[in-house]
């Protein structure tokens, strides 16, 4: 639902051809996925274009959210997150089926799936969501859920869908990616990486997402910009961990004003004979390309 930088593209008060553009693939609103599995939403980060987002695509209900880490362009949208947690508890008290898939709430709230580090920044931040209840009904209800445990021995398991967590660095700060996997309909597992705001991922965590599914169909991963940055993958950083993660499909998300997406396609295009586990998937049907906002993967 959103593929831009933390500022967005068009960036405020910007005058560049990428922020004067009149493509839509170059609008790009904060960070953000909706998985749509069994009937069920999960949405991925919760950013200050959440609301824009929810009416664009259309989103009726939520089932549970996952954060990748604290960054207010994932986080600060969480307010708008009350429509959903009231219908949520609505159902859950109500729906003794939904009660028993989400143990680990009690019923109550919507489940927000994160780093326990992640949980003890939101429940400091938002101190009059989890702390003074008494401020009448305008705040979400909301359960913290830590996620950590959920390794690719152990993955946490929501109607059908397994979910298993990826620590990566993003600068100095700790986030989460994750892998969803699930059957297709001939029953093969496949799995979707949404690897988001890193520039470090080790080697154990990309084991654990080769682990999480028995083939990666989507790997959707932060590629800001061809330049070097501090706290995220700039192309070449995400080429070379596509090369080791070897998705028969990869997406470049969190993108910045510095180039239009064609010009990011033609960027990839000209640097991938550098990739030869790449080069092979694209020769077989597979692909390399810039994500955009509203792009829809399926399998
Ligand atoms: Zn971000
Ligand atoms: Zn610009
Ligand atoms: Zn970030």
């Amino acid at each position: 639902m959103g593929t831009g930088t933390s500022h967005g593209v068009p960036v405020i008060a910007c005058k560049c051809p990428v922020c004067l553009s009149s493509d839509p693939h170059d609008k790009r609103l904060r960070c953000s996925a909706l998985i749509e599995h069994n009937g069920k939403n999960f949405l991925i980060d919760v950013g200050p274009d959440f609301r824009e987002q929810a009416l664009k695509f259309d989103i009726c209900s939520l089932d549970a959210v996952f954060i990748t880490h604290s960054h207010a362009d994932h986080l600060h949208g969480i307010d708008d997150l009350r429509i959903f947690s009231h219908k949520n508890s609505a159902a859950m008290s109500a729906d003794s089926v939904i009660r028993t898939k989400y143990p680990e709430t009690d019923g109550d709230g919507l489940p927000i799936f994160s780093s326990e580090r992640t949980n003890g920044y939101i429940h400091e931040r938002f101190p009059y969501i989890f702390v003074n209840h008494d401020k009448g009904g305008g705040i979400p209800k909301l359960n913290l859920i830590s996620i950590d445990q959920n390794t690719a021995e152990n993955p946490l398991k929501l109607a059908g869908l397994e979910v298993v967590q990826i620590p990566m660095l993003h600068g100095n700060h700790h986030t989460n990616g994750y892998v969803f996997t699930c059957s297709d309909k001939n029953g093969i597992k496949k799995s979707i990486a949404y690897l988001t705001d890193c520039n470090f991922i080790s080697s154990e965590s990309l084991a654990q997402v080769k682990k999480a599914g028995c083939q990666i169909e989507h790997l959707v991963i932060d590629a800001l910009r061809e330049k070097e940055h501090s706290s995220h993958n700039n192309f070449l950083q995400a080429l070379a961990y596509a090369e080791q993660i070897k998705a028969r499909h990869t997406w470049f998300t969190h993108l910045t004003h510095d180039k239009k997406h064609g010009q990011i396609q033609e960027y990839i295009n000209t640097h991938l004979q550098e990739f030869p586990a790449l080069s092979q998937i694209t020769k077989e049907g597979g692909s390399v390309s810039p994500a955009y906002d509203g792009l829809t993967l399926t399998f």
